[in-house]
């Protein structure tokens, strides 16, 4: 299980592509018989995007702060190191999956590639599910808990596999729970 493309690596692929533009302005403003020099173009090249980066970055960031700062689901996003702006940025920058971007963990390659529609991902192992409290085909995180059929109190079994063998009595209505 890993987490998403450290911001470090994406900062030095765009630092990368300016390097190659500023190379290539060196080299065809050269053919031009402009000479500015090779140090001066390249640092040019990667100060570009770099400082363009900052720049937008910083602006995501604010907007995201806020327009979405007292929204609950923003804020465990941005806690669990979650970026607007860099979740949101293309390949090759940016390689990750859309579930990943999101979720913030790398799916598990498995035989089983879930249906599109599943956006939920596994806190633990980070495969797609298709509900937001699923038990995950992959790990089987979640099948500890079940629904009383009482009262609809969502129960967490005391010890492994009890709710197949004794049952668990629901601690708002008192009713067994048994699958
Ligand atoms: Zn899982
Ligand atoms: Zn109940």
């Amino acid at each position: 299980m890993s987490t998403r493309t450290s911001r470090l690596v994406i900062v030095a692929r765009l630092g990368l592509v300016g390097f190659i533009g500023g190379f290539l302005l060196f080299y065809f403003t050269g053919i031009l018989g402009v000479n500015w020099g090779f140090i001066p173009c390249v640092l040019g090249g990667i100060a570009g995007p770099l400082g363009l980066l900052l720049f937008s970055w910083t602006g995501v960031r604010l907007i995201g702060a806020v327009c979405y700062g007292h929204d609950p689901a923003y804020r465990k996003y941005i806690a669990k190191g979650g970026d607007p702006y860099f979740d949101g940025l293309p390949p090759p920058f940016n390689t990750d999956s859309w579930t990943q971007r999101i979720g913030g963990l790398r799916e598990p390659v498995t035989d089983f590639i879930p249906p599109a529609h599943w956006r939920f991902q596994c806190p633990r192992c980070g495969a797609r599910v298709e509900h937001g409290n699923d038990t995950c085909w992959n790990c089987g995180h979640g099948n500890d808990l079940s629904q009383c059929h009482g009262c609809g109190t969502i129960v967490r079994e005391p010890s492994f596999g009890a709710f197949e063998t004794t049952g668990v009595i629901c601690p708002n209505c008192n009713s067994v729970i048994r699958n």
